[in-house]
């Protein structure tokens, strides 16, 4: 960079500063709020923003959990989902995904991915889901696609294969809230949805949260008894085993003041992932979002060669970047023991060599977004040895 002419402000991964200055007057008296009422767990705020979630994805129940990982568990085990079964999980996606299902004593099945959308290859899963009945040590309960990076996987195909499969349809849509496929919006998809309001997520809480949807009433029953130590009506009296899981009232403050301008920041999002794949769809794989989908845009990533490099290079010119994931589930020890019951995953194994994410969120400004395709362009152009 020249001389010393006005400071550009830094581009980076996340600004939650720079959202809560431009929501400020909002969240401050949503948090007033709760701070005069005191009623920090449970409060009003958690019951009304599990009514404007549903509202806003078109499922009849919600129930606001402490974060997306327990909303996973919640969801497996209020379906007696346990040792024995096989969970179909996407062989890409962040450590939760196959956590949650092995925690809960069943065995996650890695299934590949499509190698343009990142989702559940849902021909790869038919097959896997033969291999497993074949095969005949596990039974087949449940599919978990993941709405990686914020897109729908791919419903049209998935429900009919579940429905037919009789297997539970549980949507990891940690990413996804407020993404939408053929005008269905996430929440809606499959037998039960969850999300995450982790920081990082599209819609971020102030700390850990998740939520859970679902049309079924005995099902969001389940859940609430699940998340109260297995007890409804009277505590002291647990009907099953269960955990605490609960939404934190400041959470639900701050997620209902953010709540009335999230359409507008998944339009900035959608604006600025246009402008990335419009400037750099020459130089890299940029991302496929098929007709009828609408993404939220939790990672934008381009697939290149000499990733290390390429990054050094970007870091150099004050572009910072990430890579979800380096490497898939199967290929973590953790899954060892489950890794080889499935099919081979090649293609998401080729994608963690070559997978980087940018910068992606709604504070960005035309000007950053410029500064990233800029230096983009320069690199991948001019290999990333060269500097200007
Ligand atoms: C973030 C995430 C989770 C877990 O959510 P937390 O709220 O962090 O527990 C689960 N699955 C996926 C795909 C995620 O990205």
């Amino acid at each position: 960079m020249m001389g010393r002419s006005s400071p550009q402000p830094a581009v980076s991964l996340l600004d939650p500063v720079g959202q809560y200055e431009r929501l400020r007057p909002e969240i401050d008296a949503r948090i007033a709020t709760v701070l005069g009422h005191g009623r920090f767990v449970n409060g009003p705020e958690v019951a009304e923003l599990e009514t404007a979630l549903a509202a806003r994805s078109g499922a009849k129940h919600v129930v606001a959990v402490a974060n997306g990982t327990d909303a996973l568990n919640i969801a497996l085990r209020a379906e007696r989902i346990g040792p024995g079964d096989a969970v179909f999980v996407p062989a890409f996606s962040f450590v939760a995904t196959g956590g949650a299902v092995a925690l809960n004593g069943a065995t996650p099945i890695f299934v590949d991915i499509n190698p343009r959308t990142f989702v559940m290859d849902p021909a790869v899963l038919a097959d896997t889901i033969r291999h497993v009945r074949s095969a005949g040590n596990l039974v087949p309960r449940a599919v978990m696609p993941v709405d990686l990076f914020g897109l729908p996987a791919d419903y049209g195909r998935l429900e009919p294969l579940c429905r037919e499969e009789g297997l539970f349809l549980l949507v990891d849509g940690a990413q996804s809230f407020g993404a939408s496929q053929q005008g269905r919006r996430v929440g809606a998809f499959g037998d039960a949805t969850i999300t995450s309001f982790f920081p990082s997520k599209p819609l971020g809480a102030w700390g850990d949260g998740g939520a859970m949807f679902t049309d079924d009433r005995e099902r969001m029953e389940r859940w609430r008894v699940v998340c109260a130590h297995g007890t409804s009506g009277d505590p002291y009296d647990a009907q099953r085993i269960g955990t605490n899981s609960r939404l934190d009232t400041l959470q639900a403050a701050v997620l209902l003041a953010k709540l009335p301008g999230y359409q507008e920041e998944i339009a900035r999002r959608n604006a600025i992932a246009d402008a990335y794949t419009e400037a750099l769809c020459d130089l890299a794989e940029t991302p496929v979002v098929p007709d009828g989908n609408v993404s939220v845009w939790a990672q934008y990533s381009l697939l290149v060669d000499r990733r290390d490099a390429i990054r050094a290079a970007l870091a150099e010119r004050g572009i910072p970047t990430r890579v979800y994931y380096p490497r898939t589930l199967p290929a973590q020890a953790a899954f060892r023991g489950s890794a080889g019951l499935g099919l081979p995953c090649p293609v998401a194994e080729d994608i963690t060599t070559r997978v980087v994410n940018l910068p992606m969120h709604s504070e960005l400004d035309d000007s950053m977004v410029a500064r990233v395709v800029t230096a983009l362009r320069d690199v991948l152009r001019h290999g990333p040895g060269t500097q200007r």
